[in-house]
């Protein structure tokens, strides 16, 4: 009897964590993982390639990753900075931060051939939620970049732009938790 009320409860737990887990990730594909624990925006498809984008406190930190399943590798480009328009739900104007490389010199990374990216902006502290847009040369030609925040973008998934109602209280906590790199 008892043996069967835990066993229930433990089921209705994994059930809870695991709608957590899917709203957390806006790719729910199997083996289509965020390697530095942010969320991952398709450039354009989701085959193309991916922004994986982090917020921590006012710094927000975006890295190239490769399509498809292959979200666990860097793809460098050779923009030096990245101006990002940023949305943020009722705000009446749109604000931009820079992001600028942020070689990973055990990589091998330089400024012109790095896949990480790094800004801040003191109004990135209270932003929970937002939508932001860009240009980068991705894969060797100008690509737009889109991100929404923090569901992640994925174009098989067109919410009709109402995608921030995603966010999920105790989100940003497990994201915090994620080890650096
Ligand atoms: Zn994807």
């Amino acid at each position: 009897m008892i043996r069967t009320v835990v066993w229930l409860r433990s089921l209705v737990a994994l059930a809870v964590a695991g709608a957590a887990v899917s709203r957390a990730a806006a790719d729910a594909e199997p083996g289509h993982k965020a390697a530095h624990g942010g969320c991952l925006n398709a450039l354009g498809t989701c085959e193309n390639g991916h922004a994986e984008v982090r917020v921590d406190g006012a710094r927000l930190e975006l890295w190239f990753v490769g399509g498809g399943t292959d979200t666990q590798r860097a793809v460098r480009i050779p923009d030096p900075q990245i101006a990002l328009t940023v949305t943020l739900p009722g705000a009446p104007e749109p604000r931009v931060v820079v992001l600028t490389a942020t070689p990973n010199e055990l990589a091998e990374e330089k400024t012109g051939d790095c896949s990480h990216f790094a800004g801040e902006a003191e109004w990135l502290r209270t932003a929970r939620t937002f939508t932001a847009q860009g240009k980068v040369t991705f894969r060797g030609r100008p690509q737009d970049l889109r991100i929404e925040y923090p569901g992640g973008y994925d174009p098989d998934e067109e919410t009709g732009g109402e995608p921030l109602k995603a966010a999920a209280p105790g989100g940003q906590g497990a994201k915090a938790a994620e080890p650096a790199r």
